[in-house]
């Protein structure tokens, strides 16, 4: 067995460099073996959690223009919107209709909106709705602060008051500077990216963490990344769960490759090695199908990364019901549980 491996099994913290090793010259087998058997260990009731949450885009005007994004519009563009608040509730109750009490708001970078558009969404919600909201990435509240004059502490405690509870990991893509200049250089770089997370996670709003990858990334790149992470978590305790995500094609000027089932599988495995400090890998259904993400809880990961109901009526590419993701993780040989965003 490879020395890193053993290592890892033996509950030892693997380096970055070694991390890379793995990424590079072993077989994929191995490291989704080894991912499978630590998951074992850190679960042996054998669980795998779901949870389940409404995304609300309350915007799509965007100035940061990512090189891989079709969702954002400039102000002047006639298919641009900004939800009013009437709207997000009519969507957050269709959720909540379908038993689904937590929402993930998520928009572009609009420096037009006031400060009340936020603060009154959250009241709306949280008072009045009664529901859960994960929201704005580290890009959003980094912008939001600017436009507002205020500093970013200021924000998130005006934010918390009003009832966000957590934030999503969102914007983070790639965090390696290199890589970063390709996505969007307009975007923050990944110190300002973490110095927000820690700032967010330090007020009291724990989250989320991920990866997109399957662009021209290099594997030091994508080690880079998780140890950004790793670091952050170290500090904070904050990232309750960590997703890969894969890019999808949306625009032809960012170059996507295809990812196999073999090296999706082996980033599983390999963050289940690497994250000794965060509790929870998921698998991406919606990304991935779930006849992968079957594999994946069993290469590492210990949760399927939720039912997202999606925009315009509730239509969804994965599993768009509690019984379906229930029935999903019982299939696939696991206790299913559901997770709520802050929870567990
Ligand atoms: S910040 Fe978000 S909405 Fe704006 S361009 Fe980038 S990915 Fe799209």
């Amino acid at each position: 067995m490879n020395y890193i491996i053993e290592k890892a099994l033996d509950n030892k913290r693997i380096f970055p460099e070694e991390a890379l090793i793995l990424l590079r010259e072993v077989d994929w087998t191995e490291i989704v073996h080894a991912g499978n058997e630590i998951r074992k260990r850190r679960y042996p009731q054998n669980k795998v959690g779901y949870t389940a949450y409404r995304i609300i885009n309350y915007t799509n005007i965007c100035s940061i223009q990512c090189s891989f994004c079709s969702f954002c519009r400039s102000r002047e563009n006639p298919e641009s919107f900004v939800l009013s608040l009437d709207q997000i509730r009519q969507k957050a109750l269709e959720a909540k209709s379908l038993g689904v009490n937590q929402i993930f708001l998520q928009g572009g970078v609009h420096a037009g909106l006031p400060l009340n558009y936020y603060v009154d969404t959250l009241q709306m919600l949280t008072q009045e709705l009664h529901v859960e909201v994960r929201a704005f990435s580290p890009v959003e509240l980094v912008y939001i602060a600017k436009a507002h004059h205020m500093p970013l502490t200021d924000l998130l405690d005006l934010l918390k008051k009003a009832g966000l509870s957590s934030v999503p990991g969102a914007g983070a893509e790639l965090l390696s500077d290199s890589m970063r200049q390709k996505l969007s250089p307009k975007k923050l770089s990944a110190k300002e990216w973490g110095d927000t997370m820690i700032l967010c996670h330090e007020k009291g709003l724990p989250g989320s963490a991920n990866i997109v990858f399957g662009s021209d990334e290099t594997p030091k790149d994508i080690i880079e990344h998780l140890q950004v992470i790793r670091d952050i978590q170290d500090k904070t305790q904050g990232f309750l769960t960590f997703v890969a995500w894969t890019f999808q094609p949306q625009t032809p000027h960012f170059p996507i490759r295809h990812v196999t089932g073999q090296e999706y599988l082996k980033i599983i495995g390999l963050c289940r090695l690497f994250f000794d400090n965060i509790s929870h890998i998921e698998v991406s259904l919606l990304g991935m199908g779930t006849s992968l993400g079957e594999l994946g809880l069993y290469s590492g990961a210990d949760d399927i990364n939720s039912i997202v109901i999606e925009e315009n009526v509730l239509k969804s590419h994965g599993l768009t019901t509690i019984e379906e993701a229930e029935s999903f993780i019982k299939n696939a040989g696991f206790t299913p549980y559901f997770r709520r965003f802050n929870f567990d």
